[in-house]
């Protein structure tokens, strides 16, 4: 077992960090494998079997955040689904997510919709030095930001989770997602430790494990809705650029699962950082698969 993280170590304030934006490629997945799922479904979702762990208390506290200029940004609602609505597929994920990750929520997590403008102000004060800012819009479909402590939906995600046909299960599976950086900010301040965190490495292996978490989550989530290759699916999905980083972590996190249960990925998550050949070991196999795969296409 790996000591706790000495949080002060991390606790630097001041660092700001682009990070928590997930770029699901929705728009390239292959359309002729998905399912219509209708949002109001939830027999079709609920996983059986195990109860909801209780609520327990968090094991890392949540460093301070300073504001950053999207902190106030004011956001409109994105007019293709309703509170209602979202309500209502927030409150149908909630209970897989908080089975999936063995923890429950300590407050209801906060989900809110942008319309088009809102999403490109956004996404523009979150990605201040990106070079190609339409594509940056276009490619990012949902944020998680500790600071406002809420989820934010594009218009895009909100128009496919309310439209009960094909890419409905992608668009839930992308909210799922980030209700999984929600739950590891309550519970193992991951999101506000990337944040904060100022080493190069620190950063990268920590934005590794969120993402690579949120990825074996959803991962698991989209089998659940009925995808079929889940797993399949997301390695397509990842297995270049900035998607990597998503892949290395879920293999990391899968590897350290297999050995050690769902102690061993909680202890990765609030513990002491691998160091980078500690972390390439674990994450490498995975990569001569990817590569047989890649090939054989
Ligand atoms: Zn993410």
């Amino acid at each position: 077992m790996k000591a706790r993280a000495n949080l002060g170590a991390v606790a630097v304030a001041g660092a700001l960090l682009v990070g928590m934006a997930d770029r699901v490629v929705l728009a390239q997945e292959p359309k002729s494998v998905e399912t219509p799922v209708a949002a109001e479904a939830p027999e079709a979702a609920a996983p059986e079997g195990a109860p909801l762990p209780p609520v327990t208390a968090p094991l890392l506290e949540r460093p301070k955040l300073e504001p950053r200029p999207s902190t106030e940004l004011e956001l409109q609602p994105c007019a293709r689904l309703s509170a209602e609505q979202l309500a209502t597929h927030v409150a149908r994920l909630v209970p897989m997510v908080e089975r999936c990750v063995g923890r429950r929520f300590v407050t209801p997590p906060k989900v809110r919709t942008a319309d088009g403008a809102s999403w490109y102000a956004l996404v523009e004060l979150e990605f201040p030095e990106v070079r190609d800012l339409d594509l940056q819009v276009a490619t990012t479909f949902a944020l998680y930001l500790p600071e406002r402590d809420e989820v934010v939906l594009s218009s895009y995600v909100a128009s496919r989770l309310g439209d009960d046909d094909a890419g409905a299960r992608s668009a839930a599976a992308i909210l799922a997602h980030e209700l999984v950086h929600v739950l590891q900010d309550q519970h193992f301040a991951l999101p506000s430790r990337l944040r904060v965190a100022e080493d190069r490495w620190q950063k990268q292996v920590l934005r590794a494990l969120l993402e690579g978490h949120a990825t074996l989550i959803e991962e698991r989530i989209m089998t659940q809705l009925g995808a079929p290759d889940a797993e399949a699916q997301m390695r397509r999905r990842h297995r270049r650029g900035a998607g990597l980083v998503y892949l290395r972590g879920r293999d990391y996190l899968a590897s350290l699962e297999k050995e050690g249960g769902a102690d061993a990925v909680v202890q990765a998550l609030v513990g002491e950082l691998p160091t980078p050949l500690e972390f390439a070991k674990r994450s490498a196999p995975k990569r001569s698969a990817e590569k047989r795969d890649a090939e054989k296409r």
